[in-house]
């Protein structure tokens, strides 16, 4: 490390809103450390739903990757990231549809290729510490299933001049290995929490639907057994408390995607401080010493 290099997080997401959703506190608590903080993004969001009626158009959908990326800006700009990057692949919207064959898109793409457009990010970064999902992708999504695996190759390959020789020849880059790599994870507890203040405003969620047969509440529960992380595997629990309002006002910037009837948003920023005032992670691999639990994702590096 040069003695004046900052330390940086890079937060790989799959796509725009996912980096706010789940890491909103932690990129602005770092950016307010004096961190360094670059985000990268794998796919455009293009084929998102428009939670806002009026605008769920064929001309919003038409031009939804280009206001994705106006979104996007207005959110980094209430964490107060100024860095940030995507891939360039499309989304691969849900398993089963046309999207998801599209050989644009971040299914189809070739893994090595993938995983190499990352590596240089990384190396031309050179962060410190980057953060994913699980291999599940948090919640089954195709392009979060691909940004784990992306992610997770870039970790390995990044610090191997083996690998990608060509960046390192043509474009002047240098090997580098970042220090930690973590998988963000919903602790169980926070679903029972939330799930039961939904239930009591009558509403539903982190539950089957109603009417459900038996076969569809236990594959409710297999799907919510792979999303959520049994509160004792949490490795690391930032406390957001602080960055609250503004990963809030991060999350309404997104505004074809977060409704405020969401029930992510329902409950307002007060539900977060209530429910949900740190973000946790798994720390997946490490090439520094840390003592675990941590409650920073720089500990045992800064
Ligand atoms: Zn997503």
């Amino acid at each position: 490390m040069m003695p004046d290099e900052p330390l940086t997080l890079m937060t790989v997401h799959a796509h725009p809103d996912d980096e706010t959703i789940g890491t909103g506190g932690v990129m602005a608590a770092a950016i307010d450390a004096g961190r360094r903080v670059v985000l990268a993004t794998c796919t455009d969001g293009a084929l998102g739903e428009i939670v806002i009626a009026d605008r769920d158009t064929p001309e919003e959908h038409r031009r939804l990757a280009a206001t994705r990326v106006l979104e996007l800006e207005a959110a980094m700009a209430e964490l107060g990231v100024t860095e940030w990057e995507n891939l360039g692949y499309r989304d691969s919207d849900m398993m089963g549809r046309a999207g998801n064959l599209d050989p644009r898109s971040f299914w189809q793409a070739d893994m090595d290729e993938a995983i190499g457009r990352l590596v240089w990010l990384v190396r031309r970064y050179r962060p410190h510490v980057i953060t994913t999902y699980n291999d599940f992708g948090g919640y089954g999504h195709p392009d979060h299933i691909r940004t784990h695996l992306v992610a997770v190759g870039a970790w390995q390959r990044s610090g191997d001049p083996a690998w990608y020789p060509q960046q390192l020849a043509d474009g002047g880059l240098e090997p580098w290995a970042p220090l930690k790599l973590y998988e963000q994870a919903i602790p169980a507890s926070v679903r029972s929490a939330m799930r039961d203040r939904l239930r009591e405003l009558g509403r539903t969620w982190g539950e089957p639907p109603e009417g459900a047969t038996d076969e569809e509440r236990a594959e409710f529960e297999v799907r919510m057994a792979r999303m959520l992380i049994p509160d004792e595997q949490i490795t690391t629990k930032v406390d957001v408390g602080p960055y609250l309002d503004r990963k809030f006002a991060a999350l309404l910037r997104h505004a074809t995607q977060m409704s405020t009837d969401h029930p992510f948003l329902v409950f307002g920023v007060e539900g977060w401080r209530e429910f949900w005032p740190f973000e946790a992670f798994v720390l997946r691999e490490a090439r520094v010493e840390t003592a675990i639990p941590e409650t920073d994702l720089f500990a045992g590096i800064a």
